[in-house]
């Protein structure tokens, strides 16, 4: 039986009679966009993470760009991005007319390298995006450290790790505003697009509540320039039946990395790591060899499913080559590209699915 990266489908049946109540409840009420079931959700959210406000976005990408909007980040102003991380974190800046400015990241965790950070920070320097990359925390306290001292404001980009943990403190409430992505793979995952600004401050979110919707102050009156960025209410019903389970889910997600953990050490592969302070919730399990592209074949002819998150540095990419960053520019996070294989990692996955992978692997390593 072939072992897939992600199996959405299992988790489906394990909670279908709940779900399936909750499209149905949408559906008999007429009412599909923000809505009463929106505003339930972002306020479970909001208390998930013990904060005062969520705003219902259309997805991710959006909560970033609207987080940026409402921080008033424009034109003329800098804010500094990883080089490795999914593209939107950087596009989301290009998108307000910002200048994304990168930094690479350190391996062992996969987040903002701290020194380059501090070295990149001018006059213009608005934000700084720390990503809490696969699933585990950046190093928030020196990143607010760094913020503070020089005036910065903190957007968490908090799409991969939802329930993850910063000395006792959840992610997604460590910086100024955090982003959440409930795009159907993640932690917290919907049927479709979908995603979150959260925060404790009133003024911000009331912005991000106004430029989901147009810019309108009222109805059809708009105060700025806005966006149709609204969350579905089936979106928000299914988020809301899947919300109590997410504690159990991130719980059996580390289970599972244990399991690789064990089965993997003393095999010169280079496995994942959990800082001390930090509670890592393994949106990925991401190994490194410098062999990546054939241990990927290898698995892929045993059936198993891997994955490579990403496979380009965002200072290589199309939309970001202007910024006029060379090849070899940010030499860590070109090692990541090359290096990083995502194993198959999701609530469901059974423990003699991981031994498969496990056994294929040492084979290969063997070989
Ligand atoms: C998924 C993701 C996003 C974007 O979320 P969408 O809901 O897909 O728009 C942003 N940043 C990171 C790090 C992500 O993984």
């Amino acid at each position: 039986m072939p072992i897939p990266l992600l199996d959405l489908t299992q988790q489906y049946h394990d909670i279908q009679p709940e779900i399936d109540a909750a499209i149905r409840r949408v559906l008999e009420s007429g009412h599909f966009i923000l809505g009463p079931e929106v505003k339930a959700l972002e306020e479970e959210v909001a208390a998930y993470l013990h904060l005062d406000h969520g705003v219902g976005v259309a997805s991710g990408t959006d909560a970033l760009v609207l987080a940026l909007r409402a921080l008033d980040i424009g034109p003329g102003d800098e804010v500094i991005v990883p080089a490795f991380t999914f593209f939107a974190t950087a596009g989301a800046v290009l998108h307000v007319g910002a200048k994304p400015v990168l930094v690479d990241i350190e391996l062992d965790t996969y987040s903002i390298d701290l020194e380059q950070t501090e070295k990149a920070i001018t006059s213009n320097t608005r934000a700084i995006i720390p990503v809490h990359l696969y699933g585990h925390p950046a190093d928030m306290g020196a990143i607010c450290e760094i913020a503070h001292k020089h005036g910065l404001k903190i957007i968490e980009d908090n799409a991969q790790a939802f329930g993850a943990e910063y000395q006792g403190k959840k992610t997604g409430a460590l910086g100024d505003i955090a982003c959440l992505s409930f795009f159907p793979s993640k932690n917290l995952g919907a049927y479709g697009d979908a995603g979150m600004v959260v925060t404790d401050n009133a003024t911000l979110a009331d912005r991000v509540r106004r430029l989901r919707a147009h810019g309108w102050q009222k109805k059809y009156f708009p105060l700025e320039l806005g966006y149709n960025s609204r969350l579905d209410a089936l979106q928000a019903a299914i988020l809301q039946v899947k919300l109590p389970h997410v504690d159990e889910w991130n719980a059996n997600r580390r289970k599972a990395a244990e399991l690789y953990h064990q089965g993997l050490a003393g095999t010169g592969i280079v496995v994942p790591q959990e800082k001390p302070g930090c509670t890592h919730v393994y949106h990925q399990f991401v190994i490194r060899s410098p062999q990546r592209d054939i241990l990927r074949q290898t698995l892929q002819s045993a059936g198993i499913g891997t994955d490579i998150y990403y496979p380009q540095p965002l200072h290589l990419t199309e939309p970001l080559k202007e910024l006029g960053y060379a090849p070899g520019a940010f030499p860590r996070s070109e090692q990541a590209v090359r290096e990083a294989l995502a194993l198959p990692i999701f609530p469901e996955l059974r423990g003699e699915q991981q031994d498969q992978v496990i056994e294929q692997i040492l084979r290969f390593q063997k070989s």
